[in-house]
């Protein structure tokens, strides 16, 4: 039986993955970290909390990522754990870099030292393109940053590449553009739509306060896009992949194809908040994952309609079924209003 270790397996792509592999036949092993509280709800959900083994572990602590690696002794590491969010990356800069940049060399050092055969999966991002002029975006375009969370994820992809040409381990960077789903956390702009709009058609709430309306990006469905990390790993040779749908949308359009799902008007409910904004956005993003459907056979299959459609459909059966009384796994409930928020970063006008 094969085995693979996934770092941050209790966030979105963590729990997909390892869903995914449980039915490869895999033996899963994930890290988690210590918290006060526990966060298993996402492997809840999906009913695999009690077929994956968990090691704790923090990117910050490279004993305990050593540890790790021993521990599950596995054939393939998928590195998912990181600060996640762009937003907090402005709110903390200095940790974007320990966990997201560092924790990626503090991981391929474990590899190299306790078994350098292992094959290694970096979460690499879209976001790296940041400003870049070059669309679609492809493998070879240029990167340009715009956010520490970018520029934390652009030294881990460069850091993979060193440790695949220098230590010849089986490396590869998955560039991912955005992909949602129902395990979607709540401050992402998609998840934050979709749990807003059910929450204001069951009357919860009367408005949905957002930032830069104008973005795009390049959504996909995040089951679809665990299954490109495990393709990148059963190939012959290391490599790196645009993993993208191809299409860009709006903010605004999501917001819109949204409330119409819920059968409202998002002008009635929409407010823009200066709190939103970024004090740097990336404006456009949209890939051409030409290459992994041609080396991977991979391709898209959820497109943004549909996807807008499972995020809002299930955000409202969510929240009837807790209106309900039913209790069961899931974040927005325990989620803080924004209001309550404060963040310096963010929230002051500059002078
Ligand atoms: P999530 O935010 O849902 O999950 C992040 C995971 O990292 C969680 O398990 C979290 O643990 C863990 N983590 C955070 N900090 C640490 C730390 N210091 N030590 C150990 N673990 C830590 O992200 P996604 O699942 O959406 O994304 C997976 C990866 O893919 C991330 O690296 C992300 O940056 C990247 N990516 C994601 C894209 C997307 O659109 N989703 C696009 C491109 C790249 P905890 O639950 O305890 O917080
Ligand atoms: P990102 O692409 O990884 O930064 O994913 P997000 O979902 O956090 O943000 C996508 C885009 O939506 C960015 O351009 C944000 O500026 C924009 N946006 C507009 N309003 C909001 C909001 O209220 N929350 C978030 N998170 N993003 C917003």
């Amino acid at each position: 039986m094969k085995r693979a270790l996934i770092t941050g397996i209790t966030g979105q792509d963590g729990a997909y993955l390892a869903e995914f592999l449980l039915k490869k036949g895999y033996g899963v092993y994930g890290t988690y970290r210590r918290l006060s509280t526990p966060n298993f709800w996402r492997l809840q959900y999906l009913d695999i909390f009690d077929k994956v083994s968990l090691i704790p572990a923090d990117l910050v602590d490279s004993s305990s990522l050593v540890e790790a690696v021993k521990t599950s002794d596995p054939d393939e590491v998928y590195h998912l754990a990181a600060q996640s969010f762009v937003g907090a990356s402005f709110e903390q800069p200095v940790g974007a870099g320990m966990v997201t940049g560092l924790g990626v060399t503090r991981m391929l050092e474990a590899i190299r030292q306790v078994n350098p055969e292992i094959r290694f999966y970096q979460a690499a991002t879209s976001e790296q393109f940041g400003g870049s002029s070059d669309m679609p975006m492809r493998e070879e375009d240029a990167f340009k940053p715009a956010s520490p969370y970018a520029a934390a994820k652009l030294y881990g992809y460069w850091l993979t590449r060193i440790y695949r040409g220098g230590y010849k381990i089986f490396a590869c960077n998955g560039i991912l553009f955005n992909h949602e789903s129902p395990l979607r956390g709540l401050e992402f702009v998609t998840r934050k739509i979709s749990n807003g709009i059910a929450k204001i058609a069951l009357g919860i709430e009367k408005e949905l306060r957002l930032g830069n309306l104008e973005a795009k990006r390049d959504w996909g469905y995040a089951p679809e896009y665990v299954e490109s990390m495990w393709l990148m790993l059963q190939q012959r040779e290391p490599d790196d992949y645009v993993i993208a749908t191809g299409e860009a949308h709006s903010i605004k359009e999501f917001a819109e194809k949204a409330f119409e799902i819920a059968e409202l008007d998002w002008r009635d409910h929409v407010k823009t908040d200066k709190k939103f904004f970024r004090p740097l956005d990336v404006n456009y993003l949209q890939g051409d994952s030409a290459k992994a459907e041609k080396k991977l056979g991979w391709k898209p299959k959820v497109k943004f309609e549909k996807l807008v459609e499972i995020m809002v459909n299930e955000d409202m059966q969510r929240w009837a079924r807790w209106q309900k009384g039913e209790r069961f796994p899931w974040d927005a409930p325990n989620y803080p209003s924004e209001d309550k928020i404060l963040s310096r970063t963010l929230t002051l006008e500059r002078a």
